[in-house]
């Protein structure tokens, strides 16, 4: 099933190391971090130790300066050996803001710290309880005294907040009512968790349907030091925008390697399973919906692999990274789906992985964007309709 594409791929090479090494992560060892929602520090070492992580990070920096689309076919092997890489992807393409809008000190300062695994830059606090989507809504104020800025609020869904030495914060530093437009005035800034943790700084652990380490966070005049703005102060929400395309795409390679990890297993198992004297994969009402979700699958890949290639060129892929990304999300769920029908009660039992995985590729239809604002950008962005909120 994944020959043609494994042999057209720049990145084999890399795929296959990443395969070997979730090789030593199996489906039990998912599956115990997932009983206890613990976090699985051992993979994410072993990531670190291996340089995935620092994938994007230039070389002058102690990464290993490869492009999109290696941090891509990173994800997808992940997912598609059936783990998961929402314990650590975020830092892929968190750190791409410190890269492209930090100034000269902040680069030298973390880049290399995160590259090596000395620091980790997990936790990405964007969404907010009452602005939700509505991002520039967001009510978490940071007011400049002197060299600091003092920051109150509160965050929801910071993953990984309990797990990261970092965080890259949003909030508003200058009024809505102040601002010619409401996506001025909010401000970027690197937060040094571990030193305001008790300081300020409160994290509350969130339990959801799928292991995810997520948290709500609570900022109560907590102080982070002028020098930790990123960039200029009041052009944080451009530079959040900046990075979207980058996360989009490799959330749907994500998708796209749960897409395989399903169709894989669903296979194996019609052909395995033999029921009225034949395997049920005979039975056309058992290939289909699987043979569908391969067909779905195949042409999210191909979006996201046109989304890449823009995006390493420089173009303008907006389009590609936002659909692939629904399209993504979509197929995996259609995979699931299949692969669960297809299993019958061996579905829900938790060491056929099947379940775990189903409910962790779901998150994709909401998170980092949910598929209705999607479809909002392509309405509004792609064809040219009337703007809706
Ligand atoms: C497990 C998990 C991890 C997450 N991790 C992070 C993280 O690390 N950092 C972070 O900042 N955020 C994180 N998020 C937040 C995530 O990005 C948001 O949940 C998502 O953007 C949706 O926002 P919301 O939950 O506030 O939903 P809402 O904005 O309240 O939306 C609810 C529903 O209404 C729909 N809707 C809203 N407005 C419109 C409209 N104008 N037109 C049509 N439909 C609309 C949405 O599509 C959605 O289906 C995470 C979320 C989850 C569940």
């Amino acid at each position: 099933m994944d020959q043609p594409i494994l042999a057209a791929d720049p990145h084999a090479e890399i795929r296959e190391e990443v395969a070997k090494l979730c090789a030593r992560f199996p489906g039990e060892y998912w599956r115990n971090v997932d009983r206890e929602r613990a976090y699985p520090t051992e993979f994410v070492q072993a990531l670190t130790e291996a340089g995935y992580l620092g994938a994007l990070i230039p070389e002058e920096y102690g990464g290993a300066g490869l492009p999109l689309s290696a941090a891509a076919a990173i994800l997808e092997e992940i997912h598609r050996s059936g783990g998961n890489a929402g314990a650590c992807h975020a830092q892929m393409y968190i750190m791409g803001t410190i890269l492209k809008h930090g100034s000269p000190d902040q680069k030298k300062r973390y880049l290399p710290k995160i590259a090596s695994g000395e620091l980790r830059l997990q936790a990405f606090g964007v969404t907010e309880p009452t602005s939700g989507t509505d991002t520039t809504a967001l009510r978490t104020v940071a007011k400049r005294e002197g060299d600091r800025y003092i920051v109150n609020g509160q965050k929801i869904w910071t993953s990984r907040a309990e797990h990261s030495d970092l965080m890259l914060l949003l909030a508003r530093t200058t009024p809505r009512s102040e601002v010619a437009k409401k996506t001025e005035g909010l401000s970027t800034f690197i937060v040094d968790m571990k030193a305001a943790l008790g300081h300020g700084l409160t994290i509350r652990p969130i339990r959801t349907m799928m292991n995810h380490n997520t948290t709500e966070v609570f900022f109560d005049n907590m102080e982070v030091p002028a020098e930790n703005l990123v960039g200029q102060e009041g052009r944080g929400f451009r530079y959040i925008l900046d990075g979207m395309n980058a996360e989009r795409l490799l959330i749907s390679s994500e998708s796209i390697g749960d897409a395989k990890w399903f169709i894989r297993k669903a296979v194996d198992y019609s052909k395995e399973r033999v029921l009225f004297g034949r395997p049920i994969g005979q039975n056309q009402g058992v290939q289909f919906p699987i043979a569908r979700a391969y067909a779905q699958m195949r042409a999210a890949e191909a979006l996201l692999r046109q989304g890449l290639a823009k995006f390493e060129t420089g173009q303008p892929c907006g389009e590609e990274a936002n659909m692939s990304k629904m399209l993504a999300a979509e197929a995996a769920w259609a995979a699931g789906e299949a692969c669960i029908q297809t299993h019958g009660g061996f579905g829900f039992a938790e060491e056929y992985d099947v379940e775990r995985k189903y409910r962790e590729a779901r998150l994709y239809q909401v998170a980092p964007i949910s598929t209705n604002l999607v479809l909002s950008y392509v309405g509004e962005h792609v064809l040219g309709m009337p703007r809706s909120y």
